[in-house]
């Protein structure tokens, strides 16, 4: 008996809607039902089960979208390519998938750049024969074209790119299904007018089937074909007879649960065999080709660069914005620098022909970038290179380096071993370190132009006082829950207000339930708490009566007194001094804490730094690896805090003034989501979110 076909599937055990990454989410946060997903995964296994061996990966907390393992990577023979996923929410996926397939015995090949790319999702094998085998794959939405180009290198197969231009079909598997004898399945909308010249040009009509709405927007092309069994949520009765007359065995089941996450059969399957897939055979060399363009001018004023993005496009090209700064005033050119993408050379120099007209200019890629020596201590090198929040490399000795602790408003320092890059502050240049000093030989990975554009147009996606700020905390809400369940790290910024407002009970209880991994505040916060819980009282006023006692404009001094006396926050708590509150819990749950010191200070308590060099150091140390941070009514450590967050981490700034938060997103945190709101209120909501 022949071997049975196997599939990886992975149970949903985490399962959810707790953020918005495709259109099919918006919505639907916190309203799918995981018992009922359950059920409907065990009914799709067992279908499978009939005429395949599935095995399991285990899944993750804190990862709900891990069920849909089609997404994790592709398998070529023994070796598994992994996923570079575009969102953040579900990066940490792919350490799994590595660690399981290097277990399983799989060779583990990394697709060679950075650019994105969604496994299975997105590439898609179709093997002979009546075709030449090939992977079809789509990017456009998530994955990046050049990330093609990598796998044809890495699997030794011809790649096929399709560029998909409808968001509901984020992912080719959702609009498109291969079949073997040179069929398929595809719903026509999604693609782009080369995409459809492609496929029809490598299908002959009759061995193609359109599919309507109905049947793509119920996902039948999401369908698991193993043999002549074809798996799905949905069919119609015509793409049900169809699909016979071609020879299969159609089964349906329901997966609504999970269409609300944007998924159904086929994306809770990773293949483990390629039918027909053989690396000794190597497959044409890719035609992906691409280039990187600059162009100066009033760009954004006169839609220039919307018309450049359009003639890319519209020639079956993509793009990704590398680097934009707008002009500092109105009557002052704008820059920007883009990569583009092609399916071939041809294409790419049709492209470049007809971007004559917009005085775009080629960027010589191979040139090192301009690298000064620092002559005095402290003081950087005129024209140095100033940093963004976005991801970066620089061209040095002939090799792309990937520049660490990224973050704005520094300048980039070659290491002394010539291996490394990394940003630091003008004033901790050392006489003779390497500074970058020209921004050709610098690449800046924006992550598209939207947020590019959402940077300069002073405007921050989610900033909002009209929606819902509810629906916006519950959101928040599940965001934290899956951190904390799968060891990510939440940061939290706050101020006084917090404890003003009667917000102080609800922050300490997201503390001590293991919610919060590191706090970053001013002298104010932790004066005011420990106030309220010596003299239950915040700046004089009686929280519970919200009313002002006699005298109780002494009480915060006589707060930062005891705790001078006792010799530090720690050792007042430790002693008994202080017995609940914000800072408390820290103690309690050692969850470390920075203070940095402001001219208004009183005291100051023993624990805020004073020196202000410390204080930011200390704040950007304690932000490495953060996931969220959340800002509550602080605009002084908010703003100062997301100066120093790379961009790709997610802040969330609470703040009664709009203007704050527009603010945070002027910095280029473009990432962020703003909740204008009371913060004790905010807290308060979020708190019993969290209890549930
Ligand atoms: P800030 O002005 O930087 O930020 C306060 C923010 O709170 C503002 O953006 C405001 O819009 C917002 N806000 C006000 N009421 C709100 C509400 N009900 N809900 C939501 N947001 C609200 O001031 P800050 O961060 O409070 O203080 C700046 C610095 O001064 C800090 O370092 C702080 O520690 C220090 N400070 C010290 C003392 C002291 O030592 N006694 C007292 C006050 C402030």
């Amino acid at each position: 008996m022949p071997d049975r076909p196997r599939v990886l599937m992975c149970e949903p055990t985490y399962f959810g809607v707790e953020y918005v990454i495709n259109p099919w989410m918006q919505g639907n946060v916190g309203r799918a039902s995981q018992a009922r997903a359950m059920t409907q995964w065990r009914d799709l296994k067992s279908l499978i089960e009939r005429v395949a061996d599935v095995s399991l990966i285990p899944p993750g907390p804190g990862l709900p979208d891990m069920c849909f393992t089609a997404n994790g990577g592709m398998i070529f023979g023994s070796r598994f390519v992994p996923a570079r996923f575009s969102v953040g929410q579900r990066t940490p996926e792919s350490d799994r998938h590595r660690q399981w397939f290097a277990d399983c015995g799989f060779e583990v090949v990394e697709l060679e750049t950075a650019a994105a790319f969604e496994g299975e999702g997105d590439a898609l094998w179709w093997p002979g024969p009546g075709s030449a085998p090939l992977v079809w794959a789509g990017y456009g939405v998530r994955s990046v074209l050049e990330a093609h180009r990598d796998l044809a290198v890495a699997i030794h197969a011809e790649v096929v790119s399709l560029r998909l231009v409808d968001e509901r079909f984020y992912h080719l598997d959702t609009c498109f299904l291969p079949l073997p004898d040179g069929r398929l399945v595809y719903f026509r909308e999604a693609f782009d007018a080369y995409s459809l010249a492609e496929i029809e040009r490598r299908t002959a009509p009759d061995q193609r089937i359109e599919v309507g709405a109905e049947d793509a927007l119920g996902f039948a092309c999401n369908a698991v074909r193993i043999g002549d069994s074809l798996i799905m949520h949905h069919a119609s009765v015509e793409l049900k007879a169809r699909l016979a007359a071609w020879g299969y065995d159609v089964h349906t089941t329901p997966l609504d649960e999970f269409l609300k996450a944007g998924g159904a059969a086929k994306c809770l399957t990773l293949l483990l065999q390629q039918a027909g897939y053989s690396s000794s055979v190597p497959g044409p060399a890719s035609g992906i080709r691409s280039t990187t363009v600059s162009m100066t001018g009033h760009l954004l004023d006169d839609h220039t660069l919307t018309a450049v993005l359009e003639v890319i496009t519209s020639l079956g090209g993509s793009f990704g914005v590398e680097q934009f700064r707008a002009g500092e005033r109105r009557d002052l050119p704008s820059e920007a620098r883009i990569r583009i993408a092609a399916t071939s050379g041809d294409r790419l120099e049709h492209i470049l022909e007809q971007l004559d007209g917009f005085a775009v200019t080629e960027v010589d890629p191979s040139r090192n970038a301009t690298v000064v020596s620092v002559g005095s201590q402290g003081v950087a090198p005129d024209n140095f290179y100033c940093t963004t929040i976005y991801r970066t490399e620089v061209f040095h000795d002939d090799r792309w380096l990937p520049v660490q602790h990224q973050r704005m408003d520094s300048v980039i320092v070659i290491g002394a071993d010539v291996r490394e890059a990394r940003c630091v502050l003008i004033r901790d240049l050392a006489v003779d370190d390497l500074v970058v000093c020209s921004s050709e030989g610098v690449r800046v990975h924006a992550r598209d132009l939207r947020a590019a554009q959402r940077e300069f147009s002073f405007m921050s996606a989610g900033v909002s006082s009209e929606r819902r700020t509810e629906g916006l905390i519950s959101e928040v809400a599940l965001e934290m829950k899956r951190l904390r369940a799968r060891g990510g790290k939440t940061v939290v910024v706050a101020g006084p207000v917090v404890i003003h407002t009667g917000g102080g009970p609800h922050l300490a209880e997201l503390i001590r339930n293991g919610f919060v991994n590191a706090l970053l505040s001013g002298n104010a916060l932790p004066v005011h708490d420990i106030e309220t819980n010596l003299f239950g009282t915040s700046l004089g006023v009686d929280l519970a009566r919200g009313i002002g006692v006699n005298g109780g404009h002494q009480h915060h001094l006589r707060a930062i007194n005891a705790v001078r006396k006792a010799g530090s926050i720690h050792a007042a708590v430790q002693s008994g001094l202080v017995t609940a509150g914000v800072m408390y819990e820290c103690v309690q749950a050692e969850v470390p804490f920075v203070l940095a010191g402001s001219i208004r200070d009183d005291g100051p308590l023993p624990d805020t730094l004073m020196d202000l060099n410390a204080a930011q150091a200390a704040y950007s140390e304690i932000i490495q690896g953060a996931d969220l941070i959340l800002m509550l009514a602080s605009m002084l450590h908010a703003i100062g805090t997301g100066n120093m967050t790379p961009a790709g981490t997610h802040l969330v700034c609470v703040d009664i003034s709009p203007a704050v938060v527009t603010k945070l997103a002027d910095r280029g945190s473009v990432e962020s989501t703003g909740i204008v709101t009371d913060v004790g209120l905010f807290l308060n909501v979020l708190a019993a979110q969290l209890r549930e």
